[in-house]
């Protein structure tokens, strides 16, 4: 045995969150890896079952009386509450509900509205210039309607940026592609003393990160569930609006599900208080209770952010560290910063041929994706991976490489 595998060994013994592992469907095969989690959680044991009952029994047998008597009617910001303390928010500021693209366009003309919009002078939205794709295709559509412009900026270069004129900043917690976590508390700090509003996206960093969305100030987030929160494909995303803003935002998409009585079936609009604001239509009710069920694994004594993120980083480390020594110098750049406070929960590493590689690699069983022109990327969920699988992709990634 090597000693990277030995050290593999030792640290899997001493891993607090290895128990968590079996809460989880995974391949039996020694030599499969799924390092994919930052697109598709892997599926809880718990959920199948969770989702049986809803449609057998919620759906089956109790029928209609599930809105009340299920708890479905609710289930958006009950949920919500649930996903509350992993990204650092009190209860009642979290909605549940429709994709995170949807929820980028309620965040992001909310926000306009909040900072008054061209009216009072706030005509230009910054970007983060490399957002997630649709994130900048959907700010491109909000400030049109809002009558903004676009700037797209680095999200290390949105303090010179902001200005009188800046209404809101959106900027991705974690880069998707190169796995940079951005500095939250300073940006959004910058963003408030400017008079903008802040959406901060949350896709990759809640359930890999502490997030501190109240703590830090953040105006607006959003976020999917369906990465490190492992909800299932297409799993509900969620909207945050701090607790202050409420009662003044202004949702662009004031469905009756938003309605202060929705049940009133009145044909003039009046906004519901606190977070029921952010709903618009009828929820997704099966992959919402997935997602319920899936969260479950968060309320085990053993689970926490803290303990998520220290093994998040020492997992990447290794994984550099591994492929440091097992790759020919030259061969792949690692593209994410080594530097603690400016990670995310993934390693990407750029290298010419990255979708050929990802393709051999695949078929050898470690998962990971391409991400287009150059990057390997790799998604490390502490809940379920352990150090000996990092060093076996590190060696078959390796091996792959030629
Ligand atoms: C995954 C991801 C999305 C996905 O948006 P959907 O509407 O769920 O398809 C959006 N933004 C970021 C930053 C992401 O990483």
């Amino acid at each position: 045995m090597s000693d990277l595998e030995e050290r593999a060994r030792e640290l899997d013994a001493a891993d607090q969150l290895a128990a968590v592992r079996g809460d989880f469907v995974l391949d039996d095969l020694d030599h499969a890896v799924y390092l994919d989690g930052n697109s598709l959680g892997a599926l809880p044991v718990n959920v199948p079952g969770a989702v049986e009952d809803v449609v057998r029994r919620q759906w089956g047998e109790l029928r209609i009386r599930s809105w009340s008597e299920s708890g479905w009617w609710t289930a958006p910001e009950r949920i919500g509450d649930v996903i509350a303390p992993l990204v650092g928010a009190a209860a009642g500021q979290i909605v549940v509900g429709d994709s995170t693209s949807v929820n980028v366009f309620k965040a992001l003309v909310g926000a306009v509205r909040l900072a008054g919009g061209p009216a009072s002078g706030r005509d230009e939205i910054l970007v983060d210039a490399s957002t997630f794709p649709t994130d900048g295709y959907i700010a491109g559509s909000a400030a049109r309607m809002t009558g903004c412009t676009v700037r797209a900026v680095a999200p290390d270069e949105v303090p010179d940026a902001l200005g009188p004129r800046t209404a809101a900043v959106l900027l991705n917690h974690v880069d998707y592609r190169s796995g940079r976590l951005h500095d939250l508390p300073g940006l959004t700090a910058a963003i408030r003393a400017a008079g903008a509003v802040s959406v901060w996206d949350l896709c990759h960093s809640a359930g890999a990160l502490p997030v501190g969305l109240d703590a830090h100030g953040v105006d607006l987030a959003v976020g999917c569930t369906y990465k490190f929160l492992n909800g299932g494909p297409g799993s509900p995303a969620y909207l945050y609006v701090a607790e202050r803003h409420q009662a003044a935002f202004d949702s662009p998409l004031p469905g009756w599900n938003s309605h202060a009585e929705p049940f009133g079936m009145r044909s003039a609009y009046e906004a519901a208080d606190g977070a029921v604001r952010g709903r618009v239509g009828t929820p997704d009710i099966l992959s919402m209770l997935a997602l319920e069920a899936a969260l479950k694994v968060w309320s085990r004594p053993d689970v926490s952010v803290d303990a998520v993120r220290a093994k998040s980083l020492a997992l990447t480390d290794f994984f550099v560290e591994c492929v440091t020594a097992y790759v020919p110098e030259g061969r792949v750049e690692v593209v994410t910063p080594a530097a603690h406070g400016e990670r995310g929960s993934q390693v990407a590493l750029r290298c010419a041929d990255a979708g050929e590689v990802m393709e051999r690699l695949i078929a050898a069983g470690v998962v990971g994706d391409f991400r287009a022109p150059d990057v390997l990327r790799f998604g490390f969920t502490p809940l379920y991976l352990g150090f000996a699988d990092v060093e076996r992709a590190a060696r078959v990634l390796a091996r792959e490489l030629g």
